[in-house]
């Protein structure tokens, strides 16, 4: 069956795969409707709007911003955005900034217990060296035989309290929702199911988010189970958001999820995609997206 996936990356920020090579992978594996929502950059669009064309897979210009609320670190998706909106291009930029210098520090720290070369190491697992983030730090230390796989190292080396750790300041969530409804897009909570909040924190997010003007959860996520999937369903409905569905897929063998295959959103969401339709890149020939 056809699925619809609104969230998966390329190596413009942490994904192993060119934007081309990820759409054609999501075409091959049944998708009819994709967006590639690369972390705090846009850069790859231009190439996957194309490889979506020569497919015939409708396509949707995403982004997914790294934002500081409080102590936490929350991802907000962007979906249907104008890439080109100036006020959007140098929020990013903005955000962008920071990640040499932090990748340093972590390198720095990294060092103290052991792990040399991590700078150079993660940067060369990065083609888009102003995005270099903890999963090119990850893969360096894998491929190195220095830990057994992605999920250690983070476990171990690359959340908070542990020693490759650099907390940062990203954009504040008011502002990301707003560069991206400012620029036409609709704002989603990326993978709600991964924060540590508990559900008070969880319902002042969603309230904060939808006072910025944000309008959908991500319910449908590769790192979702089908509780969670039903939880946050419930919870937009509560919340009057629309729902989004999306893989997070970002290398092959890595994580839990192929790009393009999503699970069904629970029947009683409504699908953010439903109202992007004006933004589609291309309109499949059946006039439908699924
Ligand atoms: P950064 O933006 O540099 O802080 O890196 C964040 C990225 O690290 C996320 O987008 C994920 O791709 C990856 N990541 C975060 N936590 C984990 C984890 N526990 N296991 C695997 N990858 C993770
Ligand atoms: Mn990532
Ligand atoms: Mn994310
Ligand atoms: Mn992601």
């Amino acid at each position: 069956m056809a699925t619809i996936d609104l969230h998966f990356h390329s190596h413009a920020s942490d994904g192993a795969l060119a934007a081309d090579e990820v759409v054609r992978r999501a075409a091959a594996n049944g998708a009819s409707l994709i967006a590639l929502t690369d972390h705090d950059c846009t850069r790859g669009l231009p190439e996957a709007r194309r490889a979506a064309a020569a497919e015939g897979v409708a396509f949707l210009d995403g982004v997914e911003i790294s934002v500081t609320w409080g102590k936490h670190t929350i991802h907000i998706v962007g979906l249907g955005m104008d890439p080109a909106d100036a006020a959007l291009c140098r929020g990013l930029a903005t955000i962008r900034d920071g990640r040499v210098a932090r990748a340093h520090a972590m390198a720095a720290h990294l060092e103290k217990v052991g792990i040399g070369g991590a700078f150079d190491g993660a940067m060369a697992r990065c083609s888009n060296p102003e995005m270099i983030g903890r999963t090119h730090f990850a893969r360096f230390m894998v491929q190195q035989n220095m830990v057994k796989d992605l999920r250690t190292v983070f476990r171990k080396y690359l959340t908070p309290g542990k020693p490759g750790y650099v907390a940062h300041e990203w954009a504040a969530l008011g502002d990301a929702v707003d560069w991206i409804c400012k620029a036409g897009g609709i704002a989603v909570i990326a993978h709600p199911g991964r924060y540590d909040l508990g559900r008070t924190l969880m319902e002042r997010l969603i309230l904060e988010f939808k006072e910025a003007g944000g309008g959908a959860l991500e319910v449908s996520s590769g790192s979702h189970s089908l509780d969670d999937r039903h939880k946050f369903a419930l919870l937009a409905e509560r919340h009057q958001l629309l729902s989004s569905s999306g893989s997070d897929f970002h290398a092959p063998g890595e994580g839990a999820r192929e790009v393009g295959r999503t699970d069904d959103l629970p029947a009683i969401c409504r699908p953010v995609w439903e109202h992007l339709a004006h933004r589609l890149a291309v309109v499949p020939a059946c006039g439908k997206t699924e």
